[in-house]
This record gives C-alpha cells, structure tokens and sequence, in this order.
C-alpha cells in the first residue's frame, strides 16, 4: 500500500485537512457581495454552511458586534467564509446590529448574539469577533478548546504582539459551558474599552486560563478606520474592572434585556438589528 493510500484510511479529520497556511490578506481592492456569494456556492441561508464530506469539527456560531462598517463587514465575509469552510466548521455567521444613534455597547451586542445565535441552532461554542479583524492563516481554527481562546494573538496594529499578557479582546471563544460559568459578559461598558478585560476577569475568578495559538498562526489585519461616532473611550472602565469580581453575578446573561427591532437573513449572514438601550 502506498503512503497515500495509507493516509486515506487514516482519520477523517488529519488526512483531509484542507488548511493552507499564511494566507495574502489586504483592503486594497474592494469586494462586493455578489461576488462573495459566487465564491461561497455551498452556503445556505443566513451565513449558515456545514460540510458534506465529513463530520464537522464543531457548531459554531460566529458572533460579530456591528453598527455602519458595511465596508469592513464585506472584507470580512470575503476573507472568512472560505476560510470557515476549509475548517471543516458547523457554523452560522450572526451579524448584532445596534439600532438608533446611542453609545455603543460591544459586550452587550455579544451576549444579545449568544441568546439570538442559540434561537437559530444547538451551537456549541461561540467565536466573538470584531468585524475589521482578518486572520492571516488558516490554521488558526475559529472553535472552542478545553479553555476559552484568545484568537488574534498577533495583529498588525501591535506590531504582530500582544499589547499585554491579560489582552483578549478583538477575536476569542468560548463554549457554552465556559461562557455560563462566567456569567456572560457584562452588560455596562458603554464605549470604547474594558469589556475585554472584565471578561478576562471573569475567566480567571473563575479558575480558567487563556489558550493561544502561537504567535505565527495567530497572526491577523485590522482594517484600518477612524473612530467611530458614540463610541469615545469610556472613563469609567477603569472603576469598572477593578471590580468584576464583586459585579459578574449580578450583571451579565442573567441580567441582559433588550429588543430585537428585525432579524434578517441574507446569503452571506444573519443580521439581528437590536434596541440595547442607552446607560
Ligand atoms: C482597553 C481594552 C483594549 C486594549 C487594547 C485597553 O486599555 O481597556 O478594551 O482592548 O486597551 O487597545
């Protein structure tokens, strides 16, 4: 027998693994959705693809806080879907939209994707992600692992580094139960900052640790972009994670209200267009 063929009596998952590595990431030339639905032929409505071939890895639901980045959201459908399907995922990609003008609430539209994705599916875990990141290698598998995970270990922004040890915000993971243990996220950082770092709180008083890839698949492009309106650095994050472990049972899913205005699907995506209130 040859090698190949021994390879093909292998496991399902190693020998067929269709990653390819470092992929050419850049925002150059723009992307439009007519395209991306070309390119994408297997998905079925709603963002959602499970491959025919094998058993998938995991039910993912992908969680994206969004509010006016139509461009980035695009790059980000361009460069992800093959990138999910060549990872052989279960997954449904769930776009939060926050409606009307207030200040933005990042943590708050990801738990709204928590509850709305599980409407939908029985997912497993739950990949959080900012809209304007982009891995720049597929081996960078958007799951869940024993621990939760922090994704875009390296970014451009930061010199292909972590900002500092405790980093976890832009692309991370959780599954159900991890995300259940910490009590969702919380649902009081209005602006810019700090949700990341009340969730990491939340893991380690909770006894988890961070996984990583390494710092070479973990590589990712942030597309650049001005500030957003209402979204202004929040002063009061600083109080706010001094204390999470004194407010992360009373504020988080346990504590979450709010209104969907619409939910849509589209080829590429879900969109949940939602009311979260204002502080
Ligand atoms: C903020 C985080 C942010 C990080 C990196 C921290 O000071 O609290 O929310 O992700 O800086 O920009």
């Amino acid at each position: 027998m040859s090698h190949s063929s021994a390879r093909r009596t292998g496991p399902t998952r190693s020998h067929q693994d269709p990653s390819v590595g470092p992929l050419r990431v850049e925002f150059t030339s723009p992307v439009n959705l007519d395209q991306i639905k070309d390119q994408n032929p297997n998905l079925q409505p709603g963002g959602r693809f499970r491959p025919r071939d094998c058993e998938a890895v995991m039910k993912v639901a992908i969680i994206i806080p969004f509010r006016k980045r139509e461009e980035h959201l695009k790059f980000w459908l361009f460069y992800l879907h093959p990138i999910l399907q060549r990872q052989q995922l279960d997954y449904g990609v769930y776009v939060i939209n926050q409606d009307g003008d207030q200040i933005f609430n990042r943590a708050k539209l990801l738990n709204v994707g928590y509850l709305e994705a599980l409407k939908d599916y029985d997912y497993e875990c739950f990949v959080f992600s900012d809209v304007d990141l982009i891995p720049m290698d597929d081996r960078n598998t958007y799951k869940c692992f024993s621990q939760p995970r922090h994704l875009s270990v390296s970014m451009d922004k930061f010199g292909f580094r972590l900002p500092y040890n405790q980093y976890f915000g832009g692309v991370s993971s959780m599954s159900k139960e991890q995300y259940l243990k910490i009590n969702g996220f919380p649902n009081n950082y209005w602006g810019w900052g700090g949700e990341d770092d009340d969730i990491f709180n939340r893991l380690s008083s909770k006894g988890m640790s961070i996984s990583r890839p390494s710092g070479d698949v973990g590589k990712c492009r942030m597309i650049r972009h001005d500030r957003d309106k209402k979204n202004d650095p929040n002063p009061q994050r600083f109080d706010r994670i001094a204390h999470t472990r004194d407010t992360m049972h009373k504020d988080g899913i346990n504590s979450l209200s709010y209104q969907v205005v619409k939910t849509e699907k589209f080829d590429l995506f879900t969109k949940v267009t939602v009311d979260v209130g204002k502080p």
